[in-house]
Formats: structure tokens, C-alpha cells, sequence
């Protein structure tokens, strides 16, 4: 932090006072309590309307009280003091610290409410669908007490649905349907086809993870257009080349590099003179560096299977041929060349936006999350986002051991399966959290043959996986889960009837295992918070071994050495703060690749919204047909015998036709730039100013060309009483389309390192 502790710490007083502040407010509503509580619901639903105006609230204590009573009366859940700050929190736009259990979907509800009372629509946004339409079916007396509206958006809704659902005062949604939906509504051409409707506010569920952890994450929307160029040539050509002479694989086995020599061995195979010329940086270059992912990093039977003709997926974070889904664009048909498969059908991508892009077009941005604080530096640079911590309605009663440290994985596996038992023996549940499908499955197994079963859940089936995990706090049992696998969803000790409540409180409560450290502090708080809820007893303990992937790429720079005990157990002051480092430096990296990459991100971000405002015009405004009419007045002039209506619509599709196809191709070219980008820094240009000035220079140029093109087409196709036949003149729209999170590709799942390097590439 350095030079800006003294902005920190300011900042940090200020929360102070405006907690402060809050607790008087809170406080005086208290006190408002009784009164409210022998009124009837009309006039407490009048009593809160009349604390708020167009200009937010203006009575604060009056508006906490009357929404705490109608909490109450609908939920039969009375706000406890420190719901109703994070609530004044929430509405003054932070994001605020809560941990599990503490009720956060309540306080969501009742900002959601205040921001819908004063004519805001907010967008509550989830971790999933299934919590969606929980959060919505849970909360919907609440918000209809003051005659406002709330739907759930979720991947089953259909266009219909999704329409209502979006005029609502109140919408919950997972992030991804929002996105897709926002694609999808940049691609109509005309104005009545639009699904979404505007929101002021995102209130973010699980803030930290769409905000940070999965910021990045781009949604897409691809459609079908006509088959791929060959890429038959290209795959020959870097067929021939040898690991360590002509390309490189770097050292965590995610990236591949063509060497001098591999360069100049494809270019004559080739036939051209440089691949790094102009005309080859964007297309023949790309396609080699892609073929040459294909041939060193992608392996038949680990990495996909192929099978009658075609090639599938194996999802590595499911464990399973993944169905439906392709490599982002040019590797599945850079795979299906090597595999001398013929070259599919290719998708190509319309639009693409990032979770980080996508929440930043809302004017209002606030969120909730059990792990906060330890991202306080990344939600004020990204999103101008403060945090503030709103402490415990119960003191914790949740006891945190110190890590168990082994020299080997083997040793750390064992020590696992052995603490397990042992926990189990007496009764207690256990939780244990893992870092991939994989890894829980050995587990499991490794359970199973010592007469422990454990269920295990992938993120697989959220609806499902939430039953099974409101009963991971009952006698006896053992739930293995990956990190996002039924999130949201309260373990009550005992069961989700608390029947064996008692019981499990004298066993020490629920018991959370980490197998390993995550590569942030916020991760394993994240997995921690799972026990002790609402002042439950409970325990945590992480184990971790100097074979870790966190050890060893953060300890890469340093080392250690001390001496296992016998079961190889390390317990040394010095081992436990080496670990702490490496986790202090995987969390730096993490940060760096953050910033580093929304530095190329906001260049697009920044041009998608002038897009926008020329879609915008295009779609609401005559603007399409004055400019082509005034371009082309002899044209115009032809077609003035036609309804004003369908001049406008024609000269509309015309236009909106070439913009985004100029658009998907910019995307493109500029996802094909920056995968060449780094190549260029070879050449002693710094990067992101070269990636900048081309960004530039093609914005402007794919606006000049929308703008030709359209007058070209405009000359050129039919317009009669139909329209304008634009598919007739090779202008066709795609066929279909369809949407996917890259997270969702195999290429992004964990446990398999060489993924994200490709995922790069791509974003
Ligand atoms: P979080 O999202 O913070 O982890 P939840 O919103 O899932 O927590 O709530 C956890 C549990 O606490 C739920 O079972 C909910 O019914 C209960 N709860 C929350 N607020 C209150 C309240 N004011 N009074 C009683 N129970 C509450
Ligand atoms: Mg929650």
C-alpha cells in the first residue's frame, strides 16, 4: 500500500462514523417498533412509503421500522440490528461483510425493496439459478407487502417469461442470464424484440465472486455461420516441429511458443516470408500458434476423446465428455485438423462481454459477501466500491486450527482420510472442501474403502446438491464438495430439521476440512465460513502440502527446509509462514494478471458503449434512413412510394446489419491481436500501448466500414413492400445461436493447468 495508507485509513474512518451513524439510525427505529406493530399492513406499507422519495430515504429510522415490521409479518423473521445496518449500507452503495448465516438474503431483499420504494428497478444477482428462484419465491412477500413486483430470471425461463420478469420492480438472476440476455438484445433489429429493460442497481450476491474472482470471465454469444477455412496447411506445417528446437513449452505446461526456428521452419513451409508481417500477425499466425496448442498442449484420450468422426470435450472439472460444447472458435477446428477429422461447422462469435464490463453499465453497484475486507483494494480500483463489515448478530463460537503442514501430497492425503475417520468416529459432520472433481472423487473413494460414505458434490445439479448440503450438519455425516457446490444453501446443525441439534452441538458442531490452501485468503475464509453459523460451535482446519500447486508456484522464488516428523508432518514456526508467503504471492500474481488484463478489457468495455449508443439511435431514432437517404438521395428518391414504416425498418436492418458484423469481426481481430501482442513485446513495443493504438485505429475504422457497407447494400438490395432482402444478398443473419461462459468450457476448469493459458489467449 505504501504511499496510500494515509487514503486508507482515512477511508476506513469514514466507514467508522457512517457505521456509527447507522447504529443511531437503527437504534431510533427500535424505537418506532412498537407503534408500528399495532398498525395494519396498509399503514405500515404508507408508513415506509412515506419515509422515502424519488431522491432516496429521507426517513431512515421510520423506513428500517416499518420494513423490519413488515419482515416480520411476512417472513416471520424480525431484521436483527445488524441486518437493518448492512440494509442502510447496502443502500448507500457498498459492499458489506456478513458472515454465512447471518441472513444476507434478507438484507438483500429489504435494499432491493428500498431501492424499488424509490422508483429504482435492481437487479439481485445470484450465484445460480436455483438460488435465483429460491431467493425470489422466498423474499416475494416481503416486496409485494409494498406493492412491488419480483420474478426470477433462471436458464429454464423462457423468452415470455424473461420479458415479465425484467419489467419487475425486483429481479433475481444469475449473472450469466443477465449477460446473455444483454448480448442478445444487441443483436435485435427493432425495438420491439428487446427483452431486457433497463436496471439502476445490481445488488450483488457472493459479491467477491462475480466482482474479483470471476470478473474476468467473458459470456459469449456465437452463432452458426458457413464452415472454417482450411486449416489442413497450417496443421501440416506444424506438424514437423520439435519440442525444444522449434517451439516451447513453458514451465507450468500452459503455454506454447514458436522459437525463432519454429517460425522460420512454418514460414517456409508456408510459403511466406513472416508470419509476423501485417498481413499474418492477425490470421496465419494466429492459426499456427493455435495448430501448435493443438499438437503440444492437447492430448487425444486426456483432453477430449475423439469419437465417430467428431471431436468431444472431456470436461476435466466434471470428469465427464462434456456435451454441447466446443474450444472457443479456432481450436476445436485446429483439433479436427490434427485429428484429420473434417472441419466442423463453425460457430463464430457475434459478441462477447466480461462479468467486470457487463456490471459496470449499471449506475449502482452494491453487494454482500461473508469475505469482503481481503478484497477491499480490488472492489475500490475496479467498481469505486467501499466496503464495510457489519459485525456478527452472535459472538463466533467457531474454532480455526493452525494448518496441518506434510512434506508430500501422499503424506497430506493420508493425514486427511485418517482426521476424517477420526472426526467421524465420534459423529461429528464433516464438510470437506476440495479444489476439483478429481480430487473429491479420490476422496471419496479413499473414504469408501475405510467404511465411510461420503456424498459428493460438483456444482453439478445446484437444486439437488442444495437438499444434500442442508443435511451436511447431521450425525454422522461426511460431504465432500468443490468450491462453488451448494453455496447459499444454511447448514443447520443437526439436519435441516435440527432434529439432532442438540446432539451435534456436544460433538463440537460442524467440522470444515480444507485439502489444500486456495491461491486467496478469501477462498479458504470462504470454505471456513461454512461452520459456525449464527453462533453454532464449529471447527475448520486446512491441510497442506509442500507439493501444493499454491506452494510451489508461489514459493517458486524462495524455499524452506525443515524436518518431517515420521508421518511426514511438518511443525515448524518457519514452514507455516513460508506457506503464508506463497500464499501472498499466488495472491499478488492473481492480482497482477487482474489488472493486467482489464487494462485490455476497458478498452473494448469503453468501445462497446459507444456501440451501444449507435444501436440505441439506430433502433429508436429515423436516423438509418436519413443517413442513407442523404447519401443516396437518387436511391431514396426510387423508393419514396413505399410506407415511411417500412423505409425506416428496411434502412434500420440495413445498418444494423453491417455494425455488428463489424463488430464480431473487430472482436475478433482484437482477441487475434492481443494473442500475437506479447509476440510483438519480442520486438521491444510495449504491449498494451501497441494493443491500444490498434484498438484505436480499427474502432474507428469498422465505424467507417459499417457505414460503407451499408451504403453499398442499400444501393444494391431489394426493398419492396417486405423490406429489405438482405438474406438474398449473402447478408444473413445467423441461423442460430447460442451462449456459453468460457468458465463453463473444460478449457477453464481447475485442476487442469495448461487451461488457462488457452483461456488467455482468448480474453
Ligand atoms: P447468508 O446468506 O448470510 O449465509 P441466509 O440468508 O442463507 O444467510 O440465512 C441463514 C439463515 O438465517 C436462514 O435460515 C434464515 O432463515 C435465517 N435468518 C436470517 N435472518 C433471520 C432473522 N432476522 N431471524 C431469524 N432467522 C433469520
Ligand atoms: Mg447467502
Amino acid at each position: 500500500m505504501g504511499t496510500f495508507d494515509w487514503f486508507w485509513k482515512a477511508m476506513g474512518s469514514t466507514n467508522e462514523r457512517a457505521d456509527k451513524k447507522s447504529k443511531g439510525i437503527v437504534d431510533r427505529a427500535g424505537a418506532l417498533a412498537a407503534d408500528l406493530s399495532s398498525r395494519s399492513d396498509d399503514e405500515v406499507a404508507a408508513a415506509v412509503r412515506s419515509a422515502v422519495s424519488e431522491q432516496g430515504i429521507v426517513d431512515k429510522p421510520l423506513f428500517l421500522a416499518g420494513l423490519s415490521e413488515a419482515a416480520t409479518r411476512t417472513l416471520r423473521m424480525t431484521p436483527f440490528h445488524v441486518q437493518s445496518q448492512a440494509v442502510l449500507r447496502l443502500l448507500e452503495g457498498d459492499v458489506i461483510q456478513m458472515d454465512t448465516g447471518e441472513g444476507k438474503t434478507l438484507v438483500g431483499a429489504m435494499a432491493a425493496t428500498g431501492f424499488a420504494l424509490t422508483g429504482k428497478r435492481v437487479h439481485l444477482i445470484t450465484v445460480n439459478n436455483y438460488l435465483a428462484q429460491r431467493d425470489a419465491q422466498w423474499m416475494r412477500p416481503l416486496v409485494e407487502f409494498f406493492g412491488l413486483s419480483v420474478a426470477a430470471v433462471t436458464e429454464a425461463s423462457t423468452r415470455d417469461e424473461r420479458v415479465a420478469a425484467y419489467r419487475c420492480d425486483v429481479v433475481y438472476a444469475p449473472v450469466a442470464e443477465i449477460g446473455f440476455d444483454h448480448l442478445r438484445d444487441n443483436q435485435i433489429t427493432h425495438r420491439s424484440q428487446t427483452v431486457q429493460a433497463p436496471a439502476d442497481v445490481a445488488l450483488v450476491d457472493e459479491a467477491d465472486s462475480v466482482l474479483i474472482d470471476e470478473a474476468l470471465v467473458p459470456l459469449v454469444l456465437a452463432g452458426t455461420v458457413g464452415a472454417q477455412q482450411a486449416t489442413g496447411q497450417i496443421t501440416e506445417a506444424v506438424s514437423h516441429l520439435v519440442e525444444g528446437r522449434d517451439y516451447a513449452i513453458d514451465a507450468e505446461g500452459r503455454n506454447v511458443s514458436l522459437t525463432d526456428d519454429g517460425a522460420r521452419s512454418a514460414e517456409r513451409a508456408l510459403g511466406i516470408t513472416s508470419l509476423y508481417d501485417a498481413e499474418h500477425v492477425g490470421d496465419t499466425l494466429v492459426r499456427v500458434n493455435l495448430a501448435l496448442h493443438a499438437k503440444a498442449l492437447l492430448i487425444r484420450d486426456v483432453h477430449y476423446i475423439v469419437d465417430e468422426g467428431k471431436v468431444s470435450l472431456v470436461d476435466a472439472s466434471r470428469g465427464r465428455v462434456a456435451e454441447l460444447q466446443r474450444w472457443p472458435d479456432g481450436l476445436q477446428a485446429a483439433v479436427e485438423a490434427k485429428e484429420g477429422l473434417s472441419v466442423s461447422e463453425g460457430g463464430r462469435i457475434l459478441d462477447s462481454i466480461t462479468l467486470q464490463a457487463l456490471m459496470r453499465r449499471y449506475p449502482i453497484v452494491c453487494g454482500m459477501t461473508g469475505t469482503a475486507v481481503e478484497a477491499t483494494d480490488q472492489l475500490r480500483t475496479f467498481y469505486g466500491l467501499g466496503v464495510s463489515v457489519i459485525e456478527r448478530a452472535t459472538p463466533t463460537r467457531r474454532f480455526d486450527e493452525a494448518d496441518r503442514i506434510y512434506a508430500t501430497a501422499e503424506e497430506k492425503n493420508r493425514a486427511i482420510v485418517d482426521e476424517i475417520a477420526h472426526l467421524n468416529a465420534t459423529g461429528q459432520p464433516v464438510l470437506v472442501g476440495t479444489h476439483d472433481v478429481a480430487e473429491s472423487e479420490a476422496l471419496a473413494e479413499a473414504l469408501e474403502q475405510r467404511g465411510i460414505t461420503a456424498s459428493v458434490l460438483n456444482a453439478k445439479n445446484d437444486a439437488e446438491e442444495a437438499r444434500i448440503i442442508a443435511e451436511a450438519g447431521d450425525v454422522g455425516r461426511v460431504t465432500v464438495s468443490t468450491q462453488m457446490a451448494g453455496r447459499g444453501t444454511d447448514i443447520r446443525l443437526g439436519g435441516a430439521d435440527e432434529t439432532a441439534r442438540e446432539e451435534v452441538v456436544n460433538l463440537g458442531g460442524l467440522a470444515v476440512i480444507g485439502t489444500a490452501r486456495h491461491r486467496t485468503a478469501r477462498l479458504d475464509n470462504q470454505l471456513r465460513g461454512r461452520a459456525g453459523r449464527q453462533g453454532d460451535p464449529g471447527l475448520t482446519l486446512f491441510f497442506v502440502s509442500l507439493e501444493d500447486d499454491v506452494v510451489v508456484v508461489g514459493g517458486a522464488d524462495s524455499s524452506v527446509t525443515a524436518r518431517p516428523g515420521a508421518d511426514g508432518r511438518i511443525d515448524d514456526p518457519r514452514v507455516h509462514s513460508f506457506v503464508e508467503h506463497c500464499r501472498r504471492v499466488t495472491e499478488g500474481q492473481l492480482l497482477e494478471i487482474h489488472a493486467q488484463t482489464w487494462k485490455y478489457n476497458k478498452l473494448l468495455a469503453d468501445h462497446r458503449d459507444i456501440l451501444d449508443t449507435r444501436r440505441a439511435a439506430l433502433l429508436d431514432t429515423p436516423t438509418a434512413w436519413e443517413e442513407l437517404a442523404r447519401c443516396n438521395p437518387q436511391r431514396a428518391a426510387e423508393l419514396e412510394h413505399l410506407p415511411e414504416e417500412v423505409l425506416n425498418q428496411a434502412a434500420r436492418e440495413i445498418m444494423l446489419f453491417h455494425l455488428d458484423d463489424e463488430w464480431s469481426e473487430h472482436l475478433a481481430l482484437m482477441d487475434d491481436v492481443r494473442e500475437s501482442i506479447h509476440l510483438r513485446a519480442i520486438a521491444r513495443e510495449t504491449p498494451i500501448d501497441e494493443y491500444h493504438r490498434i484498438a484505436v485505429r480499427e474502432f474507428k475504422d469498422l465505424a467507417n466500414r459499417a457505414v460503407d457497407k451499408a451504403e453499398q447494400t442499400f444501393a444494391d438490395v431489394v426493398i419492396d413492400e417486405a423490406g429489405a432482402h438482405l438474406a438474398d444478398a449473402g447478408w444473413k443473419r445467423p441461423s442460430a445461436t447460442w451462449t456459453y461462459m468460457v468458465s463453463d468450457n473444460p478449457l477453464a476448469g481447475s485442476g487442469n493447468s495448461f487451461i488457462s493459458g488457452v483461456a488467455n489467449m482468448f480474453r
